[in-house]
């Protein structure tokens, strides 16, 4: 960490400290070249990949998408909204302790699957039938649409 003063690479923490809440770390450095001190921030980064799609191309993870998906293949199934909630909280869960930068779409196909065949059997059949013939989540989206037509 260098020195917002003088430039110098070498700074030795004098103090560290943990917030009250434990998201995030301060440290007190002092830089070995001036002397001046400052503080430094650590916290965990907890950002939501970008999506792989099967063409090649990248768009932000939303869960908005997810839950499109799994709204189609629980039409008219015996499930909650409630229920729903709480799988794609899962899956947003499992997207965010993978931790990686990019995600393949197929990734999160199998998380809506594995959700969905805790929750329905019909349901997770219906997605599975459809989707393992298609890359991507799009792909089984557009081939519900059209089967519900
Ligand atoms: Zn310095």
């Amino acid at each position: 960490m260098k020195c917002p003063f003088c430039g110098t690479f070498e700074t030795q923490v004098v103090d560290s400290r943990v917030n009250e809440e434990g998201d995030s770390i301060r440290r007190r450095r002092r830089c070995m070249g001036c002397q001046k001190r400052f503080t430094t921030y650590e916290t965990a980064e907890l950002r939501l990949p970008q999506i792989v799609k099967h063409n090649g191309k990248r768009e932000e993870y939303s869960d908005q998408k997810i839950r499109v998906s799994f709204m189609r293949a629980l039409h008219k199934r015996p499930v909650s909204t409630e229920q729903v909630d709480a799988a794609i909280d899962h899956v947003n869960q499992r997207v965010l302790a993978l931790g990686e930068r990019e995600l393949d779409s197929r990734r999160i196909g199998e998380m809506v699957m594995e959700e969905l065949r805790k929750m329905d059997k019909v349901a997770y059949i219906r997605f599975a039938s459809v989707y393992k013939s298609f890359q991507d989540v799009d792909d089984f989206q557009d081939a519900i649409r059209e089967v519900d037509q």
